[in-house]
């Protein structure tokens, strides 16, 4: 896929799927995405890292498996699945970062005592369907990965960015960042890394938000 259709092709899945009422949460997965985009911008973030977070829940629209199952207790491996749909685009600075952000959580709750209390009930929930914290092995290969600390600190976006009282910028604020990015990913040459490339996303449901199993469940924090 040409690299000028990657903002086309994420907007119409933000404005998709990605607008579709959220399993009981205030905010929507778009507005959830867009505000971890803003909150990694407003860090001062490198561009890279922005996209990472902006994108970070991709997976959940471009699996085989949906966030629905991952609530009924399923691991939709959401990480993975958007890292590679990614991947067509983008180069390890961004994938890296959306691949290892669940990994993020399940350490950052084995290293860090007082992250637990953070989380949101259904990261709660889906920490203990994903794997629940690491274990000493675990991390040390976690903080192996010359992406980890990135990863974390899109894990901290991702957990800040269910306020239903903040407002984020529409996608088009983020249009050239993608644009930009893309074109200096075509412009290296480097081997694939991580998982296939994938042509597009599954089909959008579209004008059929998906509905909460359960009115206590709510997923913005995965
Ligand atoms: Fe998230």
């Amino acid at each position: 896929m040409a690299r000028q259709d990657a903002a086309r092709v994420i907007a119409d899945l933000f404005a998709s799927e990605g607008a579709a009422g959220y399993l009981g949460e205030p905010v929507t997965q778009a507005d959830h995405m867009l505000q971890a985009g803003m909150l990694a911008e407003q860090a001062g973030a490198p561009a890279p890292l922005i996209a990472a977070a902006l994108l970070h829940d991709v997976g959940h629209f471009t699996g085989a498996v949906s966030g629905q199952d991952l609530m009924r207790g399923t691991d939709n491996k959401h990480s993975d699945q958007g890292a590679a749909w990614l991947a067509q685009w983008f180069g390890p600075e961004v994938t890296e970062p959306v691949r290892l952000h669940v990994e993020a959580k399940r350490y950052l709750c084995a290293a860090e005592p007082d992250y637990f209390a953070r989380l949101s009930p259904a990261s709660v929930y889906t920490l203990g369907v994903q794997g629940g914290p690491m274990r000493t092995d675990e991390m040390a290969a976690f903080e192996a990965s010359p992406y980890a600390q990135d990863a974390c600190r899109v894990r901290r976006w991702d957990d800040d960015a269910k306020d239903p009282d903040r407002s984020a910028p529409a996608f088009e604020h983020f249009a050239s960042l993608i644009d930009a990015l893309t074109k200096a990913n075509s412009d290296t040459v480097r081997p694939q890394r991580h998982g296939p490339r994938i042509a597009s996303a599954r089909t959008p449901h579209r004008g059929h938000p998906r509905k909460s199993p359960g009115s206590s469940e709510s997923t913005a924090a995965w």
